[in-house]
């Protein structure tokens, strides 16, 4: 059987509150969560002072682990397709405007992304049909992005990419392969163009230096001198 019990702990000017949970294990376990609770699971037979002292020795890790999470994003609220709720293209909002139409179609006017759609109350139609709406920009602005940014870079005698693939992905941006794919992560229609073209210039550097070295980033600074500039920007959009 598993007691629990809430307990604080002081850290410097800090406190820590964590929830204990004692029960038939052999070591003590802390864990911290991305909603910054802390949950400490320890043998029962150990005694509450030696606990306490424990989770004193890993204050500043548990206080790290939530200064962490806490700078995080907060995660995306649940999207409900729905007329009004907001969408991101090309680093700007626009509402849905859901119309019923024998047409199936996606368009984009004033502050408004338009979907007409036999089934006007099917969310995972519209769902489906905003998707590929999305899916068919990334393509087409991408490659445009693209072929801009290879200009830029070719004088410094980096090599065309091999292949260029687009996915929808939930950790990175983009990555590329030693042999010279590129991968892009399609979510990133939903940026500013100036936050894509940092994407593909950093992959396109990778085709000349491979790792994250000091050549790398010399290569970056030098064809994209305001690069750090763009990546924060594409920190705060939230997927
Ligand atoms: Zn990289």
């Amino acid at each position: 059987m598993t007691e629990k019990t809430y307990h604080i702990i002081t850290y410097g000017s800090q406190t820590i509150k964590f929830k204990l949970e004692l029960n038939h294990r052999k070591s003590l376990k802390i864990t911290v969560t991305p909603d910054l609770h802390v949950t400490v699971k320890a043998p029962s037979a150990q005694p509450i002072d030696i606990i306490l002292e424990k989770v004193k020795k890993k204050a500043h890790w548990i206080i790290k682990q939530q200064t962490f999470f806490n700078s995080l994003p907060p995660p995306p609220p649940e999207r409900r397709y729905l007329s009004g709720e907001t969408h991101m293209y090309l680093g700007k909002q626009y509402r849905l405007k859901i119309i019923e139409s024998a047409e199936e179609e996606v368009k984009l006017k004033g502050g408004y992304i338009y979907i007409n759609t036999r089934e006007k109350d099917n969310l995972e139609k519209i769902k489906t049909l905003l998707e590929k709406w999305y899916s068919e920009h990334a393509r087409v602005k991408f490659n445009q992005r693209i072929n801009l940014c290879y200009e830029k870079v070719k004088k410094y005698d980096i090599k065309a990419p091999l292949k260029i693939s687009i996915k929808k992905m939930k950790k990175r941006w983009g990555s590329c392969s030693k042999k010279g794919n590129i991968l892009l992560n399609r979510e990133l229609i939903k940026a500013p163009s100036h936050c894509i073209d940092y994407v593909i210039i950093h992959e396109l550097c990778h085709l000349k230096h491979y790792n994250h070295n000091n050549n790398f980033f010399k290569l970056l600074s030098q064809v994209m001198p305001d690069w750090q500039k763009r990546k924060e920007r594409l920190e705060q959009i939230v997927l």
